[in-house]
């Protein structure tokens, strides 16, 4: 049994994290989320959370309203979800609110001395250098939630003597695999939108497309596992069996394979280093026939190699690299700029914004916010 925090509870990994919860009969004692009020009133009724905080502090009063008979307490705006972040029962924080949103309450709950489930990868893209030592600090784990990252972190297990070479990070190659420049320059939003093998909510949807998502999953990765941007290799795996693998001294490669459903990530993370039942479906490779494996083309999708750029300038850069991403992932969804613009967008931003240090949680806040103001100016 364990009792569960969810940030960004009504989200795609929101959704499916209480579905493992609810296969595995753990206890939701917190719930926060942006603005989806109906959604979180449902959740309430069923999960019967002590804490249920909703960003949008507009909607707060609606919530109270809806849920008033059932003893949740409802908070709002950042320090309520914080508050959410650190309910006094719960054991695991399962953190999925998207963006940078989604640090501060992280950080809380690791000082609050909560095992952290990651699914949101742009708090350790953005402030890894400050997270990881704190969750050292504070004795906490982090949980990969990302399924490339549980596939390695699943890779690793029990071969903690053991020197690796090198990570192998796989990508779906996202909707527009094999396309040309000139094709990607009028590709749609909806077009963008089409992910092959996940259903995700949109941001990593679009960061999916341009690849930035593998970019951003590089970073991370060098963070979680302490190893250098050079040796985390990506290569296009279309049929996402293999969620990733890591490749030791002797040339050995081991792997984590399923069928592309993130609750087997999610439940992992939950019942590390135990595995338990599932309700994912099985892999059958005789029905599946085949896997294929292809290089990535770093010069139609150039947002991988700028954030092995930004992280190796370190400081403000992965945050300004984030934040430029997510303010112009934000454009093109609303039809305010084209699909290659948002890697423009990145890279004029990451090349005009003075490099400084961030030693802090607020330094990396006010890079992400100047990143931010540098590309609404480009809109
Ligand atoms: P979604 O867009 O589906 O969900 C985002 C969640 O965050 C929603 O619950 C949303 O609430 C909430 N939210 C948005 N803004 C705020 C805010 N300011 N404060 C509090 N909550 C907020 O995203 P996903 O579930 O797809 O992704 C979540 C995170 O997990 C991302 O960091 C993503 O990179 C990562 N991830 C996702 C994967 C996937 O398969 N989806 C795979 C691997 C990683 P509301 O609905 O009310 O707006």
């Amino acid at each position: 049994m364990r009792d569960v925090i969810v940030l960004g509870s009504t989200g795609s990994i929101g959704r499916q994290t209480l579905s493992v919860c609810r296969n595995l009969g753990y206890r939701v004692t917190a719930i926060a989320a942006g603005s989806n009020v109906e959604l979180m009133e449902q959740q309430i009724r069923e999960f019967r959370p002590l804490i249920a905080a909703v960003a949008d502090e507009s909607k707060a009063a609606d919530l109270k309203t809806r849920v008033a008979d059932t003893g949740t307490k409802v908070l709002s705006g950042e320090n309520g979800i914080c508050e959410a972040a650190v309910c006094r029962y719960g054991d695991i924080v399962l953190s999925a609110i998207v963006g940078i949103a989604g640090l501060r309450p992280t950080a809380e709950a690791i000082k609050s001395k909560k095992d952290i489930a990651l699914a949101n990868k742009e708090t350790l893209v953005t402030a890894g250098h400050i997270i990881m030592p704190m969750a050292k600090e504070y004795g906490v784990k982090i949980l990969p939630v990302d399924s490339e990252h549980s596939a390695v972190f699943q890779s690793l297990t029990g071969n903690k003597n053991n020197k690796i070479k090198s990570i192998i990070l796989t990508a779906s190659g996202g909707p527009f695999f094999g396309y040309s420049k000139e094709q990607l320059r009028n590709v749609t939003v909806s077009q963008a939108l089409k992910h092959p093998s996940w259903s995700m909510g949109a941001k990593i949807t679009i960061d999916s497309a341009t690849m930035m998502n593998k970019g951003l999953e590089i970073i991370e990765a060098a963070h979680l596992f302490d190893v250098d941007v050079d040796d985390i290799q990506v290569v296009i795996h279309r049929e996402s069996i293999l969620h990733s693998a890591a490749e030791y001294e002797d040339n050995s490669i081991i792997g984590q394979m399923g069928v592309p459903d993130m609750r087997t990530a999610i439940q992992y993370a939950f019942t590390y280093p135990k595995r338990c039942a599932s309700e994912v479906k099985r892999l059958n490779f005789a029905e599946l026939g085949k896997m294929t494996f292809y290089a990535p083309n770093d010069s139609v999708f150039p947002a991988m190699s700028l954030c092995r750029e930004a992280f190796k300038r370190g400081g403000n850069a992965p945050a300004v690299l984030n934040g430029a991403n997510e303010a112009a992932v934000g454009l093109f969804l609303n039809g305010k700029i084209g699909f290659t613009d948002i890697t423009k967008a990145v890279k004029d931003t990451l090349y005009n914004i003075n490099f400084k240090s961030a030693d802090t949680i607020e330094a990396v806040l006010e890079a992400d916010k100047e990143a931010r103001s540098y590309v609404s100016d480009l809109g």
